[in-house]
């Protein structure tokens, strides 16, 4: 069960959320503004509700989390993200990620492989407030062809290696955030690509994120 209401005491949390991360290191203000304003504890069971502003990931069913919310700010800050762009996330989980990327007011086609997940989804009333926000069931390491080039790509599951469909689906000068690694640790990588279509990557912290896994799930 889901409850929908945003007291004083959520505020008051998410405040408190916003310094720790932003003693952990995170400077953009337009992320810390987007995590302010995005109220996590609609995102998972009424259950999680006292302790849903804790700085960690928690369950949401089907094997999978919603991302620890330092996570979610260090991809978005390092995705550059401005208004208008039109960003491609890959695994859409809890929706929280793309949320906080639509309230920094990207354009945002987000793709989920469960099919349990992706109908839950569907009555979710909350990202329903951002009209360019669009969901899609499917297999991320195909990306979405048709509405391709993207500005920015982000993955937020582990990923054994870069999808290549995924970097040319970025325009040229394009960015993709991606963790990559087959163990517990994967290494947050950032890619540019190049307007002859090579591509440069640059490396961050490690991160654990769930597996990037191949094929559609009914
Ligand atoms: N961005 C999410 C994080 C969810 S965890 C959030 O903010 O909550 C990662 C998600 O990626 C899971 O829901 C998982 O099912 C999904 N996933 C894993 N492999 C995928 C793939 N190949 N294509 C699309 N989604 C995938």
């Amino acid at each position: 069960m889901r409850t929908f209401e945003d007291s004083y005491r959520h505020k008051g949390l998410r405040r408190q959320l916003v310094d720790i991360i932003r003693k952990k290191g995170i400077t953009d203000e337009r992320v810390l503004e987007a995590i302010l304003h995005t109220p996590r504890h609609f995102f998972m069971d009424s259950a999680f509700d006292k302790i849903a502003y804790e700085d960690r990931a928690f369950p949401i069913g089907e094997g999978q989390t919603i991302s620890q919310p330092y996570t979610v700010a260090y991809q978005s800050q390092l995705l550059e993200v401005k208004p208008f762009d039109k960003v491609l996330e890959i695994g859409t989980g809890s929706v929280y990620q793309a949320c906080v990327l639509a309230e920094m007011k990207a354009q945002v086609y987000t793709i989920e492989r469960q099919k349990k997940l992706f109908d839950s989804n569907k009555q979710f009333p909350y990202p329903k407030k951002y009209p360019a926000l669009k969901f899609f069931y499917g297999d991320g390491y195909e990306g979405l062809p048709t509405f391709a080039p993207f500005d920015k790509v982000i993955v937020t599951a582990a990923a054994p290696f870069i999808p290549p469909k995924l970097v040319e689906q970025l325009k040229p000068g394009g960015l993709m955030v991606i963790p990559v690694g087959e163990g517990q640790v994967q290494r947050m990588l950032r890619l540019t690509r190049q307007a002859d279509g090579s591509a440069t990557t640059e490396l961050f912290d490690n991160f654990s994120f769930v597996p990037m896994v191949e094929g559609k799930n009914n």
